[in-house]
């Protein structure tokens, strides 16, 4: 896209407590663009509710943004911090006659829309104060803006090309509530404005919204920006669980890099392409190639996704993501070439970070128990001779590496006339509890030698006794 301004660029979240995943699809749509267009990507937090809104919402905010990679430039806005600006404005164009105070009550309002919704089948205010000029001292009062009574409302979405509403259509909405809090309506101009906001790219949602904002931009006597109004993500409601990107973090260890090429091409596609690395989408992602068709989320897709990139990202990526959960089972670990080793063996299988960890705890920590089905298929009444024959000839290697790993194998392959599996699937029940690991050699070479030793006799023991 041809672009002539720097681009600015905002998310503006209102903090709910978690992060929903259509709303993390904007904040990665907003900063890719910024980022592909060289532009600032800002971050506003919308929370003007106070009664609804705690420090803890607003950090989720925060540290999902971050889990996600996506940095934001300058400081935060908050529009709690803003109610001055927000008034003094209000003030300006009521005294320029563009908008007006109001003194209905909510009763009242109620009966007029009963009254309107049997004449005419959608409901605004009537306009009861509208040529009243209320002043401040009027008691109880809204501030509602003073929309034009006739002509259209055009803008061009990047997405969604030309979208018209006639005025008459369009409510003189509240900028102010009786509590003095701005209503979203409001506070999104004054501040996109501030900020100045070039592009804004949103859900579908705000469609409607955007004909009163553009209103609101020439009552201010000012230009709006670019609207891109990105489709909406079906099937999100219908999955059990809470959709947000902290639940896929925690509960399913999906890479943020996983999750972000999901949702990318949940709303926006490059050709047939699935996987994309973040410099990729950096280099293809634009605003007019965001579809216009709704999403429609598939979380086998999602966890798909998830695994490519669990083989794609680079070691430093996934040490970083590990360690903490490592941490979490007990086991502390450092950044070094025997991890990226085991990094390496452990992300060709496991589906997501959770697994690389939790397969892999049998390198820190000897079976607790063995499980039950590779008990009774690979421990038999001969397999305890086996174990120890083996247990011999690792004690007798002399370098540690796998070359020699599975030379002690061959050798009491060939002592016992067994086949490989024979020995092999009884070593792994022994050494990790259940006949299912990575290649036993690797598996050998991380437990250890003496640690190995040690396993391979319990195991004989545990046999011979039970
Ligand atoms: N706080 C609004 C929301 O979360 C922001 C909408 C906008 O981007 O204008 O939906």
């Amino acid at each position: 896209m041809e672009i002539k301004r720097p681009v600015r660029v905002r998310f503006a979240p209102s903090p709910t407590g978690f992060m929903h995943l259509g709303n993390a699809r904007t904040a990665l749509f907003n900063w890719l663009f910024a980022r592909h267009h060289g532009g600032e990507f800002i971050l506003r937090i919308e929370d003007t509710d106070r009664e609804r809104h705690t420090e803890a919402a607003v950090q989720v905010i925060y540290d999902s943004l971050k889990w996600m990679g996506l940095n934001w430039d300058g400081p935060v806005l908050r529009q709690s911090e803003r109610l001055g600006i927000y008034h003094e404005i209000a003030e300006r164009l009521i005294a320029e006659g563009k908008a007006y105070r109001c003194t209905c009550t909510r009763e009242e309002l109620e009966a007029k829309k009963e009254a309107m919704k049997a004449t005419v089948n959608r409901t605004c205010y009537d306009r009861t104060c509208r040529e009243k000029n209320l002043g401040p001292d009027c008691g109880t009062h809204v501030v509602r803006f003073k929309m034009p009574l006739e002509g259209e409302s055009t803008f061009d979405d990047m997405v969604q090309g030309k979208i018209t509403k006639r005025y008459a259509d369009l409510d003189d909405f509240i900028m102010i509530r009786s509590d003095g809090m701005p209503t979203y309506q409001f506070a999104v101009v004054v501040d996109d404005l501030a900020l100045k906001i070039t592009h804004v790219i949103r859900g579908a949602d705000h469609i409607d919204n955007t004909h009163d904002q553009i209103a609101l931009y020439h009552a201010l006597g000012e230009e709006p920006p670019v609207f891109g109004h990105a489709p909406r993500i079906d099937g999100l409601s219908k999955r059990k669980g809470s959709p947000s990107v902290e639940y896929y973090r925690e509960e399913l260890g999906l890479l943020p890099e996983g999750l972000n090429n999901y949702i990318v091409r949940l709303g926006w596609s490059h050709g047939n392409d699935e996987i994309f690395t973040t410099e990729q989408l950096i280099e293809y992602f634009d605003a007019d190639a965001i579809n216009q068709a709704n999403g429609e989320f598939d979380e086998e897709k999602l966890k798909w996704v998830n695994e490519q990139q669990l083989r794609l990202v680079s070691l430093d990526k996934l040490a970083q993501h590990v360690l903490p959960i490592y941490e979490k089972h007990g086991v502390h670990l450092d950044h070094d070439e025997w991890l990226d080793k085991l990094l390496e063996m452990m992300r060709k299988r496991a589906h997501n970070l959770n697994e690389i960890v939790t397969d892999s705890l049998f390198v820190f920590r000897a079976p607790k128990s063995y499980d039950e089905a590779s008990v009774s298929r690979h421990f038999g009444e001969s397999t305890p001779d086996v174990l120890e024959s083996l247990a011999a000839e690792i004690s007798a290697v002399e370098t540690w590496d796998e070359a020699s790993i599975e030379a002690a194998f061959t050798r009491v392959a060939e002592m016992t006339g067994l086949k490989m599996g024979k020995i092999a699937q009884p070593a792994r029940t022994a050494i990790v509890g259940i006949a299912q690991s990575p290649g036993i050699y690797e598996v050998v070479w991380f437990v250890g030698k003496d640690e190995t030793i040690r396993r391979l006799q319990r195991a004989a023991d545990f046999i011979r006794t039970r």
